[in-house]
């Protein structure tokens, strides 16, 4: 891990790029001595296309961590293997709870229904903090946008204790996204079409209708808003807060 102060790392960086628009971003966080040794984590969601994009045209070899909790759309695993071959991703990392770790916590596979905090836990937090563990940033697809604590976001921003976040499309706009898939001819998730704007495992995510928020389909009818693999202090976030 690097040396020195994450908030002063974080407000240097933030203070050298902080007019580069979000591929000059990205291609800087990749080869900044400062920012060490980096890794994309992707959901290969509904968005997820726009970063991938990016990774290609700047760093193809750049490692990006795919958390496959074993409960995902079939579609979402096919879309993954299309996405990178089309895209030329020569590092993708597929990471999953172990056998073992199922058989322990889940074995049923019903958890879910009845701890959802745990289940995320396990098949997300738990193997993505174990894989993150040789890297001193990972680049995410958060925006302001998207309201909660993310309204304040910059571009680089602290993770105590050791490692920094990457937010190249933290100023985009929802229609950013779109027009950047759209220009750039991207692939999108299959599950969009069919009402699914924000994607996650199966047992979890239900369509949207037209005019609800984006991701009240994730958790329906639950007060659950993030999966937890966002980290404030060093702790696991839980619950409401969408840092
Ligand atoms: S989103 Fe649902 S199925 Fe997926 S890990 Fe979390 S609780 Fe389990």
């Amino acid at each position: 891990m690097l040396d020195g102060n994450l908030d002063s790392r974080a407000e240097r960086l933030n203070g050298r790029y902080r007019h580069h628009a979000a591929i000059d971003v990205l291609r800087r966080a990749v080869s900044d001595p400062e920012l060490g040794r980096v890794a994309l984590v992707s959901s290969f969601g509904a968005e997820s296309v726009v970063l991938l994009h990016m990774v290609s045209v700047v760093a193809p070899g750049l490692p990006v961590l795919f958390i496959d909790t074993q409960m995902l759309f079939p579609e979402t695993l096919d879309y993954q293997r299309e996405v990178s071959a089309r895209l030329g991703l020569t590092d993708v990392r597929v990471i999953r709870a172990s056998e073992a770790e199922v058989a322990r916590h889940d074995p049923d596979g019903t958890l879910h229904r009845f701890d959802t905090d745990a289940c995320c836990d396990f098949r997300k937090t738990v193997p993505l903090e174990r894989a993150l563990s040789g890297f001193d940033a990972w680049i995410t697809g958060r925006k302001r946008f998207q309201g909660g604590q993310r309204t304040e976001l910059e571009f680089f921003e602290p993770e105590p204790p050791l490692r920094l976040r990457v937010n190249p499309l933290a100023h985009w706009r929802a229609s950013d996204v779109q027009d950047y898939m759209i220009e750039n001819n991207l692939p999108r998730h299959p599950l969009v079409a069919k009402g699914y704007p924000s994607i996650g495992c199966a047992p979890c995510t239900s369509p949207v209708k037209p005019g609800e928020d984006p991701r009240s389909g994730r958790w329906r009818g639950s007060d659950k808003t993030e999966c937890g693999i966002h980290f404030i202090g060093g702790r696991m976030v839980r619950g409401k807060v969408t840092a």
